[in-house]
């Protein structure tokens, strides 16, 4: 079982009291990856994000809003946020936990229902920025611009992200599972995203007739649940996720001093299900919570507990600080995860090492004690 709020005194190499506020010591811009094309958009990102946000725009027109359908977009957005939280990234991106198949599954569909990718694209670019972050080549470094790491890395192909190639040499074990490769290969996806959507005007159409009585009472309800549970809500659940790549990669405070420019924001973490404490992420990737502090709460880590005390979760990686404990004690926990290889510090499963250029900017980095310009 993994401990609740770990000291972050212990945990990696926390920060001197000089940078605990989070202040950059030395300033970074980087350059586009060089493996980035701006002459081929990917309009099959492009258009549906376009094309979703300004369907949202629609709530702004006052027939078409209803406390419910408000209510629907603010708590769906932690709710379906889980999916992509403790779906893709701490279970299949850094398999700090291990859950029946049949669940894995579940949350990777479940994960659909935010429109985020397939699994293994996803998967791939989020190992890719662990392996390089805010350096080159980082898929999406708010070092580039700030609207680069927001989403802009989106909409332009990456020879790096987006092959077969770099899925199979940073997703491996993903690409491995037919499930996975099914969600690949097919639309199953996007089927899942517009089933689930076209769930709220039905539901509320129902709930609308009953309640009202009148035809024109069940559109104005059905419609206020689409637009605002279904459309609004994907609109704030992008902004949240792509907001742990841009804002907590450039504001807020640092616990540790990580080979990086992540930051704890808790505007990130109110949004994100705990995943704005990104700091404390890049300093353990492998544990399954990010609450190093008492007021660092991670509401993903407790469905991660809550989902290990109904016997539903096992192997879930404890923070550094206990894992180094118990070697320590001489005991080997045995809910380590065999995917991650015979370490407990290792974060990734069938990890790419790097090449030896970028070997060599992270040895200098840290004989620079942090970055070097
Ligand atoms: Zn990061
Ligand atoms: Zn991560």
């Amino acid at each position: 079982m993994s401990d609740l709020g770990p000291s972050p005194t212990v945990v990696g190499q926390p920060v001197s009291s000089g940078t605990a506020t989070g202040a950059r010591e030395v300033s970074t811009r980087l350059p586009l990856p060089a493996t980035v094309r701006l002459d081929s958009v990917v309009w099959l990102y492009v258009i549906p994000i376009a094309a979703i946000h300004l369907a949202a725009l629609t709530a702004f027109i006052p027939w078409l809003f209803s406390w419910t359908g408000l209510a629907l977009a603010v708590l769906g957005v932690p709710f379906y946020g889980l999916g992509i939280t403790l779906g893709y990234h701490r279970l299949l991106a850094h398999r700090s936990l291990t859950v029946p198949k049949w669940l894995e599954h579940g949350f990777a569909l479940f994960a659909q229902c935010s429109l985020q990718d397939t699994p293994a694209k996803w998967v791939t670019v989020h190992r890719m920025h662990h392996v390089f972050s805010d350096e080159q080549p980082d898929p999406h470094s708010p070092l580039v611009n700030f609207l680069w790491g927001h989403f802009n890395w989106l909409f332009y192909q990456n020879t790096a992200t987006r092959t077969i190639g770099s899925m199979q040499k940073y997703a491996h074990d993903i690409l491995q599972d037919p499930f996975y490769m099914r969600l690949e290969k097919s639309c199953l996806g996007p089927a899942v995203y517009l089933a689930h959507l076209l769930l709220y005007p039905i539901i509320g159409a129902v709930t609308g007739w009953m309640t009202t009585g009148t035809g024109m009472g069940a559109l104005q309800f059905s419609l206020s649940l689409f637009v605002w549970g279904g459309l609004v809500r994907t609109v704030l659940g992008w902004h949240a996720t792509w907001s742990v790549n841009s804002l907590t990669h450039l504001f807020g405070y640092r616990n540790y001093e990580t080979n990086e420019g992540s930051r704890n924001n808790w505007f990130v973490a109110l949004v994100a299900v705990g995943e704005g404490w990104h700091n404390n992420h890049h300093s353990d990737p492998a544990a399954a919570s990010v609450w190093h502090r008492w007021w660092e709460f991670d509401p993903t880590y407790c469905v991660i507990f809550l989902l290990e005390r109904l016997g539903l979760a096992t192997k879930v990686i404890e923070s550094k600080t206990a894992r180094r404990a118990r070697r320590r004690r001489g005991v080997r926990k045995v809910e380590q995860p065999v995917a991650l290889g015979q370490s407990s510090e290792v974060v990734f499963v069938d990890l790419p090492t790097p090449p030896e250029p970028h070997r060599a900017v992270r040895r200098r980095n840290r004989d620079d004690g942090g970055r070097s310009g």
